[in-house]
């Protein structure tokens, strides 16, 4: 299971730790429904610029070290609260986002999608951005904002992974965000043993059998490597 630390070293920044984005945003002003619907405009001036940062992102040693441990045979999937889609990029083949995907945008009124890229590219000229479509409502990025619930398909596949997983591979979240944080919890219930690799301290590591606090990039290729010994 993988946070926003995993894609910190592709230059996007996370929400919590040092240099989180929390220091400079209000979450609950920029990143929930509610106040997305209240005010859009003031949402994607945020999001444009995350955006811009994302979409150039290019996957680090961490997650090509994911998609290597899968190639050999080590890893199950990846469920991840990422929403940069990095993972795939990297090459790694079941992917489960919880948040979904900030690769796409959708029309609150019609549904219909378009690619973020696309939307990206006219935002300095169309604040918010409206649907090509249905003529005119506003765009919403396909991402779980505060106050939304999870996709119900990826939280049955996560809960299902975590339920049957002899060993849970924790990377790069703050592991406070709920119900994501339920994933590796079910897992720990079910008897499986934790590995967690963050930069700093989480509320699991107590539950943990080995804890390494160190940079994704760097520590998951040297997991690599030992288990190519
Ligand atoms: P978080 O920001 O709460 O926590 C990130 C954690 O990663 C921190 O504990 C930090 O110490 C650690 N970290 C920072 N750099 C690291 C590194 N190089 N190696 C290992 N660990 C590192 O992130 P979260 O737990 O994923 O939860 C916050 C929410 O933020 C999620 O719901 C997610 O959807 C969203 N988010 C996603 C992205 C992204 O898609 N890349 C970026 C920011 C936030």
């Amino acid at each position: 299971m993988t946070g926003a630390g995993v894609s910190a070293e592709s230059g996007i920044p996370t929400f919590r730790g040092e240099g989180g984005l929390w220091t400079q945003y209000d979450p609950v002003k920029v990143a929930s429904i509610e106040s997305f619907l209240a005010d859009p405009t003031a949402y994607w001036r945020v999001s444009r610029e995350r955006g811009r940062v994302a979409l150039a992102a290019r996957p680090n040693p961490g997650h090509v070290a994911l998609a290597a441990l899968e190639a050999g045979g080590h890893l199950v999937a990846v469920v991840t609260q990422n929403t940069d889609g990095l993972h795939r990029d990297a090459g790694s083949r079941r992917v489960v986002e919880l948040h979904g995907s900030g690769r796409t945008v959708e029309c609150l009124t019609c549904g219909k999608t378009e690619p973020r890229s696309e939307v990206q590219a006219r935002l300095d000229v169309e604040m918010p951005p409206r649907c090509k479509h249905c003529g005119g409502a506003v765009l919403k990025p396909t991402v779980v904002l505060f106050g939304e619930p999870m996709p119900a398909e990826k939280t049955q596949e996560a809960f299902e992974l975590a339920s049957r997983t002899d060993v849970m591979l924790v990377v790069g979240t703050s592991l406070v965000v709920y119900p994501a944080a339920d994933v590796p919890l079910l897992a720990l219930r079910s008897g499986a043993r934790m590995i967690v690799v963050n930069a700093e301290p989480t509320p699991f590591d107590r539950f943990a059998e080995v804890v390494i606090h160190g940079r994704s990039g760097e520590v998951l290729p040297e997991i690599v490597r030992l288990t190519d010994e």
